[in-house]
C-alpha cells in the first residue's frame, strides 16, 4: 500500500518500517534490536490525530515516531507486541496483545484518548480565564493568500498557521507576512472601532504593506482606511 493513503484518521494502520524513519534525529538508519534490544518495527504517527481535535491544540504537535516491539508475556510467556515511543521516555503505549496489528490499534486509542483529554483541559483552562474554549481568530493559507478566520463556521481551516485572541493581534502577525489577506466569507463583518460601530467593506494592505481594513462606520456613506489595531472588537451581531 502507498504511504499517501494510510490515513490515520481514516482508520488505516500506519506503515512499519524496518528501521526509524526520518525524523529529527540523525541516525534514522537504527533497527529496533539497536535501539530496543529485541526485534520490532517502527511507524509514525502525524500531529493531526486525531482529527476532531481544535487546531491550535494539533498545531502544537509534530509527528511522533514509535516502535511495535516483539516482547514476551511476563506471565505466560507467550510471544507479544509492545507500542513504546521512540524519541522520548520510551512509554508504553496502548495494552501489549499477541497480534502486531492490535497492539499498534490500542496504542492509538491510547494516543487519541490522552491527546482528547488534553484538549478537554486546555478548554477548561481557557474558559476559567474567562477566553472562549477555541481562540477566536485563526489564520489559514489558501491558493496564495491568507485567510482570516474570526468567530466564524469553519471547523477546519485549510493550510492552518496561527491563532491569536483578537484581530489586532492578527493584524500584526500578517504584517510580518507579505501576501494578501482576506477574511473568511463567513466571518462576521460588523466591528467596533474607536470611532464607533461599522462594517468592514474591504481588507487590504496599505503602501507600505500594512494590512488594512476598510469600514463604513454607521451613518456614513463612504468607508474609512484603518489599520487593524483600530479595530476594537469583530462581533457576530449581523
Ligand atoms: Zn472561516
Amino acid at each position: 500500500m502507498n504511504e499517501r493513503i494510510r490515513d490515520l484518521n481514516a482508520g488505516h494502520l500506519p506503515r512499519l518500517t524496518h528501521t526509524r524513519p526520518d525524523t529529527h534525529s540523525p541516525r534514522t538508519d537504527l533497527t529496533a534490536m539497536e535501539l530496543f534490544g529485541c526485534p520490532g518495527m517502527f511507524f509514525t504517527v502525524p500531529g493531526t490525530f486525531p482529527s476532531d481535535l481544535p487546531q491550535h491544540i494539533t498545531h502544537t504537535y509534530t509527528d511522533t515516531v514509535y516502535a511495535v516491539l516483539q516482547t514476551l508475556d511476563p506471565v505466560t510467556g507467550m510471544s507479544q507486541y509492545t507500542v513504546r515511543d521512540v524519541d522520548g521516555h520510551r512509554l508504553r503505549l496502548g495494552e501489549p496483545h499477541p497480534r502486531k496489528s492490535d497492539a499498534v490499534r490500542s496504542a492509538l486509542d491510547g494516543l487519541a484518548l490522552f491527546r482528547r483529554d488534553h484538549a478537554a483541559q486546555v478548554a477548561s483552562r481557557r474558559v476559567g480565564c474567562h477566553l472562549p474554549p477555541v481562540p477566536s481568530v485563526r489564520i489559514g493559507y489558501d491558493t496564495g493568500a491568507y485567510i482570516v478566520h474570526i468567530h466564524c463556521d469553519c471547523s477546519r481551516v485549510r493550510g492552518f498557521a496561527a491563532y491569536f485572541e483578537h484581530f489586532s493581534d492578527a493584524g500584526d502577525w500578517l504584517s510580518n507576512n507579505s501576501d494578501p489577506w482576506q477574511l473568511c466569507t463567513t466571518s462576521p463583518l460588523r466591528v467596533i472601532t474607536a470611532s464607533g460601530g461599522g462594517r468592514i467593506t474591504g481588507t487590504r494592505r496599505d503602501e507600505h504593506g500594512i494590512p488594512v481594513v476598510e469600514v463604513r462606520h454607521d451613518g456614513y456613506d463612504h468607508p474609512a482606511l484603518m489599520g487593524t489595531d483600530e479595530v476594537l472588537d469583530v462581533v457576530t451581531r449581523a
